[in-house]
This record gives C-alpha cells, sequence and structure tokens, in this order.
C-alpha cells in the first residue's frame, strides 16, 4: 500500500498503523505481570441522586498504571484482554478490589453501592457465579451493595442461559445493570424477562440531549421504558448543568459525569461524600 500510493502521507499512515500494533502487543504481554504486580487500579466515579444531591454510589473504573507508558485507560487494554483470553483474570481481580473497597467504605459508615463493570465473557463463563460466591466469601463483602454492570443483555441463543445465570446473582444479592443502554443489541421484547434493576443511559444520548434531538428522544423512551418495567434509571456521562435541568425534567434523577465528578482514586471519595 505504502509503495503504490507513496507520498508522505501514506508512510505516516503506515507508520501508524505499526506502531499501534506493537503498542498493543507491548500491552499484550507486560498484562500479567501488571496484573501480578499491582499495576492496576480501580478509580472510582460519584453516582448522584439529584432529588436529594447525596452521592448514592460510584463506578468503579480499572486503569492500568504503567511504569513507563503511565496511565492507560481500559479502552486501550479491555479489548484486548478479552481477545487474547485474558479477562477472566482481569475481571476478577476487578470484583475482589472492588468488593475489598465497598467492605472498607461500608466498615467506615458510607452508603455506597459500587458498580463494577462485567465484560459479557466472565458474565457467561461458566465459573462466574462459583467465583462471585468464592470472592464474597474472602471479602466478607455485602452482595447487596454490588451493582454488577453488564453490557448488551441478549445475544437471542442463550437468553434462558442469561436469565438462569442473572437469578443466581440475584439470589446471591446482587444488583444489575445494563450498562451503555440502547448502543448495543438488546431485544427490547425480552427486557421484561431479564431479572435487571437498572438501565444506564449512554453518555452518546446524553451529549446530544437539547429538545427536538434523537438524543432527547432518545433519553425520553429510555426513561418511559424502565418506568413501565419498574427498573432505576441513571444518565452516564453528565457534563453540564443544562444537561443536569433537561434530565431532571424528564425525571432521570441519577447521574454521573463530569459534572459531579471524574473517575478518581478511592481515597477521595469520603471527603466528597
Ligand atoms: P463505561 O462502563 O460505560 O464507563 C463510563 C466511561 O465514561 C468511563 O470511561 C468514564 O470515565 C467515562 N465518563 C464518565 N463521565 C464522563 C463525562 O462526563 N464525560 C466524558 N467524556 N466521559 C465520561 P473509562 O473509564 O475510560 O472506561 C471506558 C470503558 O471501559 C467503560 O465504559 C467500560 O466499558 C470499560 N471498563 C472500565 N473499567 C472496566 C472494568 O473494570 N472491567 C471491564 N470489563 N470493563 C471496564
Ligand atoms: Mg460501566
Ligand atoms: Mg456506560
Ligand atoms: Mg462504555
Amino acid at each position: 500500500y505504502q509503495a503504490k500510493t507513496g507520498g508522505g502521507k501514506s508512510i505516516i499512515f503506515f507508520e501508524d498503523i505499526a506502531e499501534k500494533a506493537s503498542y498493543r502487543l507491548r500491552l499484550e504481554s507486560e498484562l500479567p505481570i501488571a496484573i501480578e504486580t499491582n499495576q492496576l487500579i480501580l478509580h472510582y466515579q460519584p453516582q448522584v441522586d439529584t432529588v436529594t444531591y447525596k452521592m448514592v454510589g460510584v463506578e468503579g473504573l480499572i486503569r492500568w498504571n504503567h511504569p513507563e507508558l503511565g496511565m492507560i485507560t481500559p479502552n486501550d487494554f479491555i479489548p484486548m484482554a478479552e481477545e487474547a483470553g485474558m479477562i477472566i483474570r482481569l475481571g476478577e481481580w476487578v470484583l475482589r478490589e472492588g468488593f475489598l473497597q465497598a467492605k472498607q467504605w461500608q466498615d467506615d459508615g458510607l452508603n455506597l453501592k459500587v458498580g463494577l463493570n462485567v465484560s459479557m465473557q466472565q458474565f457467561h463463563h461458566p465459573t462466574f457465579v462459583l467465583t462471585l460466591i468464592r470472592l464474597i466469601e474472602e471479602t466478607k463483602v455485602d452482595p447487596t451493595r454490588i451493582d454488577l454492570e453488564i453490557t448488551e443483555v441478549s445475544a437471542v441463543e442463550d437468553i434462558e442461559e442469561t436469565v438462569l445465570t442473572m437469578n443466581r446473582l440475584k439470589d446471591l444479592g446482587f444488583t444489575i445493570s445494563i450498562d451503555d443502554f440502547g448502543t448495543g443489541y438488546s431485544s427490547l421484547s425480552r427486557l421484561a424477562d431479564f431479572p435487571i434493576d437498572t438501565l444506564k443511559i449512554p453518555r452518546e444520548f446524553v451529549e446530544k440531549i437539547q429538545p427536538a434531538t434523537t438524543g432527547y428522544s432518545m433519553i425520553s423512551s429510555i426513561i418511559h421504558l424502565a418506568k413501565s418495567l419498574h427498573l432505576e434509571v441513571i444518565a452516564e456521562g453528565v457534563e453540564t448543568l443544562e444537561q443536569v435541568n433537561v434530565l431532571n425534567r424528564l425525571e432521570c434523577s441519577r447521574m454521573q459525569g463530569y459534572y459531579f465528578g471524574r473517575p478518581m482514586p478511592a481515597e477521595q471519595i469520603p471527603a466528597l461524600y
């Protein structure tokens, strides 16, 4: 490609791809060490009830604090970990870390729900529920303080398996959220079959919330759907007061976003709480 087209631009383009590939390879080869040597860290982003203006929860978001490359965003290594078969180990690290932190905050008297992201591979893995049971025993966390965030509810073929797994999670005391609701594939007609608690409205919609836009009608539909199914809603990526006001008018009173706080180290949460 480079030889055919010639010119500076295509060479830069080519080098850019090569650079990205070698960056990815480097992350892939170093991730196992990172898990073992505590280079991974969960930051926590506040979730606020805008009626009481209280922090009601936090979402744990993983970062990789690389000794040479600095802080690496999850989008640079979560998909890679999924493809490279490392998401189960990484996901277990996230759950243990999040459970320990939730237990700590509970002992300190903070009434906070801790949301943790679960990859679909992890969710469908045969040992997922057993791992959760083991981690509850190990960390002594109260599972009712943990919200498991899952994307894409339903690959049609395994609806039954999905419902079964969800019911076991609910029996253990966890709540379940659907992350980025409306962006992936989820079968609306079957939504009522899933024992879920919360729909998370994605930032993509909140970004374009001005009345008479698709963002606005998507959000308003999700809120109505949630109401009719008796589910909670929480809006993500809330950055401005205008967005807060529109969401409040639509009766969405739980919000998460830079307007209220960025993801931050756990130590900073109690003061803000
Ligand atoms: P997500 O679960 O939908 O998390 C929300 C993302 O939006 C986070 O990005 C958060 O930092 C960002 N965000 C929150 N508020 C705002 C805002 O007001 N403006 C903007 N521009 N962004 C905002 P982050 O931390 O980079 O995480 C990206 C994605 O990586 C997450 O999306 C989630 O899908 C995945 N992820 C993060 N941590 C984990 C984890 O522990 N396990 C798994 N499996 N996936 C994770
Ligand atoms: Mg999430
Ligand atoms: Mg989300
Ligand atoms: Mg996302």
